[in-house]
């Protein structure tokens, strides 16, 4: 039987009509069936999926390496809370150290997740700066624009009124600069800053890449003043943008990293790195989770980093995307009254339009490009690590097909 033959229409519509609270608003159509850069829907259509899940699905839809390791692992043993050892969890830990350097690993289920644990570290760090003491030092300076994902701790780092309306007060702590703008970090340090938060990319925000000076600058403030710093590399992390990690374009070394989205390549998994000089400041009962880091969550991640290991993922998103980014930037020559820049790198990029995106996400949809928006008038591009230049040589196409009906 073909693979793809199975495809019926179905009643998603009227269910989630009826059924699913209301907190997103979804085109209008229902995605039943996917295949590497390919997803199809419910009346067969097929698309380029360039959302890849909000850059989750690292390796497309279904690889088979992934589907076998999930399959086998769910057979196998599936979950056993954090209060027993199981051997997938020490070997994606030991993996992701070889990645980031010397320390350990925490796992939870989701990039929200994630940066909660970033923020206790950062309030344990300000204990023992201030002598043991509580609520003396534990602000943490973040980015304006930032996102840092829907919990309490997250949203109270993500200045951003759609974020936090409706749901103040804040946690408190948490003051804004400008990113990019070393000074006005500079300004915001005083004996209250436990840590500086900012994601190496930002991704809701509009696709805006920390300056490698920047970061730079960050790194030398944050060790001479003491202060931990914080990297989300939620979105643009695992290889998403030509590097494992998107700081190291800076070649820096953060206090602790924020991982998730393309980590378990569609299964939830979240981690933190954190590195040896703070590693210690979390004593046993003082964070968990139960579903965290499970054998298959893990088996899932690990299938990640085999296949990017093993097909030289990093190094493809490296090479095919210069030429790509290179072809969007000819885009904006082409039609300079309606894009207004490109920004980012590797297969994390924006492209800044001149007027809301809306209209431009649903006419690349109807014409076969699944494709987010973001923060600013930004249409979004989420390839899949390993799209081929033949799928990214037809982003092109429909982008320029859709650009030139709108000329
Ligand atoms: C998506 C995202 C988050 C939140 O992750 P969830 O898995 O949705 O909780 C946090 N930080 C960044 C940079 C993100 O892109």
């Amino acid at each position: 039987m073909d693979k793809h033959s199975s495809i019926i229409r179905s009643n998603s519509a009227e269910l989630y009509d009826a059924h699913v609270l209301k907190n997103y608003g979804r085109p209008a159509i229902t995605l039943v069936k996917g295949s590497g850069t390919q997803v199809w829907d419910d009346e067969g259509k097929s698309y380029l999926d360039f959302t890849s899940g909000i850059a989750v699905s690292a390796l497309g839809h279904c690889h088979p390496t992934w589907v076998e390791a999930v399959r086998k692992q769910a057979g196998e043993l599936i979950h056993t809370s954090n209060l027993f050892r199981h051997p997938n969890q020490g070997e994606l830990a030991k993996r992701l150290v070889g990645y980031a350097g010397p320390g350990r690993l925490f796992f939870c289920n989701s990039g929200a997740e994630a940066n909660e644990a970033l923020i206790k570290l950062a309030r344990l760090h300000g204990m023992q700066k201030s002598g043991g003491k509580e609520g003396i030092c534990y602000k943490v300076i973040c980015a304006n624009q930032a996102f840092h994902g829907r919990t309490f701790g997250g949203m109270s780092a993500t200045p951003q009124e759609k974020i936090q309306h409706g749901f103040r007060p804040m946690t408190p702590g948490f003051v804004f600069a400008d990113l990019n703008n070393l000074a006005s970090f500079e300004a915001l340090v005083d004996d209250q800053t436990a840590a500086i938060m900012v994601e190496s990319i930002q991704g809701e925000g509009g696709i805006r890449p920390c300056s490698n000076e920047f970061l730079v600058g960050l790194r030398e403030l944050c060790t001479r003043k003491n202060i931990l710093l914080l990297l989300d590399e939620v979105q643009c992390g695992i290889g998403r943008t030509g590097k494992f990690y998107a700081f190291e374009y800076a070649g820096i070394t953060p206090d602790a990293i924020g991982m998730a989205k393309g980590l378990g390549g569609g299964f939830p998994i979240g981690a933190v790195w954190i590195g040896e000089k703070a590693a210690e400041l979390f004593h046993p009962g003082q964070h968990g989770t139960t579903f965290g880091g499970t054998p298959l969550a893990c088996a899932a991640a690990l299938a990640v980093l085999n296949v990017i290991e093993q097909e030289n993922l990093i190094s493809h998103v490296a090479k095919t995307s210069g030429p790509w980014i290179a072809k969007l930037q000819g885009l904006a020559h082409e039609f300079p009254a309606q894009i207004k820049a490109v920004r980012g790198k590797g297969f994390l990029v924006g492209i800044e339009m001149a007027s809301d995106p809306a209209a431009y996400i649903s006419a690349l949809r109807e014409h076969g490009l699944l494709a987010p928006s973001a923060g600013g008038n930004v249409v979004r591009l989420l390839p899949p690590l390993n799209v081929s230049t033949q799928e990214l040589e037809r982003s092109i196409e429909i982008l320029r097909l859709v650009l030139a009906a709108k000329a």
